[in-house]
């Protein structure tokens, strides 16, 4: 299996996979499935049934949450034999229908986990400029341009998780950012940190923003 070719939902689904093993693992007895298999053994079980979830289960996201079949009720008629027996050998649920509800839960942490709307962005607020680095006082950038937001949701430019996503930046730096590019260029090509520090200007900027005293000084 060529896994980087996998989408993150599959990544997701593997990790959900590993809790419910954790979880089911007796912990009276020394389990059959040690820390060094879990590994192997989720990423086993994941890719024996990741193939004959529905589309619309593999790809969800806080964006696709409406499509997201009932996890209850879907037929999980296809999952492959060899799916229920690995779980029955290893003791991780006691028979067939065990193998079925195991499987339900790990799909219902998985659905949750792909659908969570993304973080208020508040709570990444970092204590340093996110720009220059340095420790002084911060505004928040909207890295997509409030006055673009209509025209990116219209034009499918980003999706609309992003679309509030924030750099913590220091005054200096949120006005050179803005000096570095109109807001319709910020939006499209300029959203996020990562894409900015890609740029000589923006670099020479930093280095340039860095030395110099504001407020209170680093370290
Ligand atoms: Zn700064
Ligand atoms: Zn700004």
């Amino acid at each position: 299996m060529d896994a980087p070719e996998l989408p993150t939902q599959y990544y997701t689904f593997k990790d959900c996979l590993a809790r419910q093993i954790i979880a089911r693992s007796p912990s009276d007895s020394s389990s059959d499935v040690d820390d060094a298999q879990l590994d192997d053994f989720s990423s086993f079980l994941a890719s024996e049934v990741w193939d004959i979830l529905p589309s619309t289960l593999r790809d969800a996201s806080y964006e696709t949450r409406a499509t997201v079949p009932d996890l209850e009720t879907m037929s999980l008629d296809n999952v492959p034999p060899s799916f229920s027996d690995t779980l029955t050998s290893y003791a991780l649920c006691p028979d067939d229908d065990g193998a079925e509800t195991f499987l339900r839960r790990v799909l219902s942490s998985y659905a949750a986990d792909v659908t969570a709307p993304p973080p208020p962005w508040p709570s990444t607020r970092t204590k340093e400029c996110e720009l220059c680095e340095r420790d002084v006082p911060l505004t928040y950038h909207h890295l997509i341009p409030r006055s673009t937001h209509a025209k990116v949701l219209k034009r499918k430019w980003h999706p609309e998780s992003m679309i509030n996503s924030v750099a913590w930046l220091c005054r200096p730096c949120h006005t050179a950012v803005h000096r570095f590019a109109r807001t319709d260029e910020l939006a499209r090509n300029y959203y996020t940190m990562q894409l900015l520090l890609e740029r000589d200007e923006i670099q020479r900027w930093k280095s340039y923003a860095a030395k110099q005293r504001y407020g209170v000084k680093r370290g």
